[in-house]
């Protein structure tokens, strides 16, 4: 999953910063999406709802607006490191060149599922550093507080821009 954003401050409205969570169908992006907004993990939600919200965030003392947008791809991808391979690949083309490179997290979620981890915390962070991410791992499910703190850091990431 990928943050990216761009500020845009009116004289006293709050920047704005763009959020869009990209990953392969059934990762969790909407219920992360949920989470963040409502703090409430919802169980189902329509595969192929594809939605931007909207929120008032205070991050490091300073407000934002975050719009998240919660995409849901037409292609079925295997949902495990390769699967998520493409997105960074399909990114890394259409940023080629660009100063400064959008950034980009990369964010394992489900860890509340250990047992069944398919992949290892060491294959994301080596990923995430071949295409240049941040990395973290959560779970929808779990606390609201390391989930908000991810998308938090994808403001922060778009303010050192
Ligand atoms: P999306 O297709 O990426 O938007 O995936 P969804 O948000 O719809 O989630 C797909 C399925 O995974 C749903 O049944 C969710 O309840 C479940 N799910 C999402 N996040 C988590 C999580 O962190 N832990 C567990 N155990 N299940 C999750
Ligand atoms: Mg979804």
């Amino acid at each position: 999953m990928f943050g990216r954003g761009r500020t845009g401050g009116v004289l006293s409205a709050p920047a704005e910063c763009n959020v869009a969570v990209l990953g392969t169908t059934g990762s969790g992006k909407s219920a992360l999406t949920v989470k963040f907004l409502t703090k409430r993990f919802i169980t189902e939600y329509d595969p192929n709802l594809e939605d931007t919200y909207s929120t008032e965030e205070i991050v490091d003392q300073q407000p934002v607006v975050v719009k998240v947008m919660d995409t849901a791809d037409q292609h079925r991808r295997a949902p495990h490191l390769e699967g998520c391979q493409p997105y960074l690949d399909i990114l890394a083309l259409h940023t080629r060149g660009e100063a400064p490179q959008p950034p980009l997290i990369l964010l394992g979620n489900k860890v509340d599922m250990e047992r069944y981890r398919q992949v290892s915390r060491c294959e994301g962070v080596e990923l995430a550093s071949r295409y240049g991410c941040l990395f973290f791992e959560v779970s929808a499910c779990l606390d609201f507080l390391s989930v908000q703190q991810v998308f938090h850091e994808a403001v922060r990431e778009v303010r050192r821009e």
